[in-house]
């Protein structure tokens, strides 16, 4: 990949995306299911450039959405609306009314008073709503606790006993159709022991629900398929399948899984430029012209991306990565080794694929980076760099109006 052409071509701060990583991520989940009935569903928060969906979408990808607008991006992007699922712990009734008007696969129901709202407007809209309910399985999945999602101290799911009233209440409505099962227990996994854990429980509740004639079709294992940052060594995507398939052996269900750092994290990376040297006493900084609105991972689990000064070696110290954003947290690396740069080198923030963008904001009135995809040698802008009058277009209509 040539940083410094593509730095030229669309300027820093930018994030660039390896299309053909991603691909062959997505095919090697997808192939260590063959012989399965599976769904290979992308968690569109990862990633949600309407590109990085499109391309997935056509190599037969679903999409896991969290809000009624990733439904949207899903359906603009090309995926099969019978390919679409909706979780998240707090859908509010307009995204439930669009998600059952857009006839999704199934709607993931996080709670009892979830249900109860599913089958109301289900019931207006006189449109059965398939649904499948998120079992809080209660295991620890041994990551950063911001993104541990499996446990009773969470706000996520139902627990089994819960899960099983909720399916035979659901068996019995008219409005109600339970098509799935669901969990997911947190993301950045590298450990398959809690996910067996999890598929098992979750198979034998599948198991009493089917022999209490509730039809399900899918069983949906979530995401959470962890990726090497630094000196992380997750499971195999066959390894995964396995644990998968064999919790559900001799039960006639869809594979569901809904990756999203693993198929985009390893292929994107946050390119941004050197403005400053800065030494205050023995410490140095390194200030670039990317920050945490841009990419918060650091900011916000304190964590690792890999640094690469582009084209540049000799006269390495430690030093800091910072932004120019008026925040102690606002870092890319801290007490990293890298070589001397000068004033215009580029930095490579490794790893940045995935809650990269998606995660971004104008704190401090920053535009949003450009993303790029490059693909078979080829680059295509699939983002526009921001600017201000996109900014601030919202925010003079409010003025005007106020006259
Ligand atoms: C966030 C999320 C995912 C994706 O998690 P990754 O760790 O990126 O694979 C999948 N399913 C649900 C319900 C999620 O909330």
């Amino acid at each position: 990949m040539d940083y410094r052409l593509l730095a030229d071509r669309y300027g820093t701060p930018l994030y660039i995306y390896d299309f053909d990583y991603m691909t062959s991520r997505y095919e090697t989940l997808k192939n260590a299911f063959e012989g399965k009935k599976s769904l290979v569903a992308f968690a569109l928060k990862a990633n949600s450039n309407l590109s990085v969906i499109a391309r997935f979408a056509a190599l037969g990808a679903g999409a896991d959405c969290v809000s009624y607008g990733e439904v949207k991006r899903a359906l603009i992007a090309g995926v099969p609306k019978y390919k679409i699922i909706f979780s998240g712990v707090g859908k509010r009734d307009d995204e439930i009314t669009g998600a059952l008007n857009d006839d999704i696969l199934f709607i993931n129901c996080e709670s009892e008073a979830e249900l109860d709202r599913v089958e109301a407007i289900a019931q207006s809209l006189a449109k059965p709503a398939r649904i499948s309910v998120r079992v809080n399985p209660e295991i620890d999945a041994k990551t950063h606790p911001y993104i541990s999602t499996g446990l009773k101290e969470n706000k996520f799911g139902v627990d089994i006993p819960t899960a099983k009233r909720l399916y035979i209440r659901a068996k019995n409505s008219p409005w109600l159709e339970p098509v799935g099962i669901h969990f997911h227990i947190g993301s950045q996994l590298t450990d398959l022991t809690p996910i067996a854990e999890a598929a098992d429980k979750v198979a034998e509740l599948a198991r009493s629900l089917i022999a209490l004639e509730i039809d399900l079709k899918f069983f949906d294992a979530g995401g959470g398929i962890g990726v090497t940052y630094k000196d992380e060594t997750p499971f195999t995507p066959s390894q995964y399948a396995k644990t998968i398939a064999q919790a559900i052996n001799g039960l006639d269900l869809t594979i569901v899984c809904e990756p999203g750092r693993f198929l985009t994290a390893g292929g994107g990376v946050f390119l941004t430029r050197v403005l400053y040297e800065k030494r205050m006493g023995d410490k140095r900084f390194t200030v670039v012209d990317g920050a945490m609105n841009d990419l918060v991972r650091p900011a916000l689990y304190n964590a690792y991306h890999r640094v690469e000064a582009i084209g540049k070696s000799g006269g390495e110290s430690l030093c800091d990565v910072v932004g120019p954003v008026c925040e102690s947290s606002d870092f890319f690396a801290k007490n990293i080794s890298l070589p001397s740069v000068d004033r215009g080198d580029l930095l490579a923030v490794h790893t940045a694929g995935a809650y990269g963008f998606t995660m971004s904001s104008n704190f401090n009135t920053r535009r949003r980076a450009a993303e790029v995809a490059v693909e078979n040698g080829a680059d295509r802008l699939i983002r526009e760099r921001e600017t201000y009058d996109d900014l601030l277009a919202s925010e003079v209509k409010l003025l005007n109006a106020a006259r």
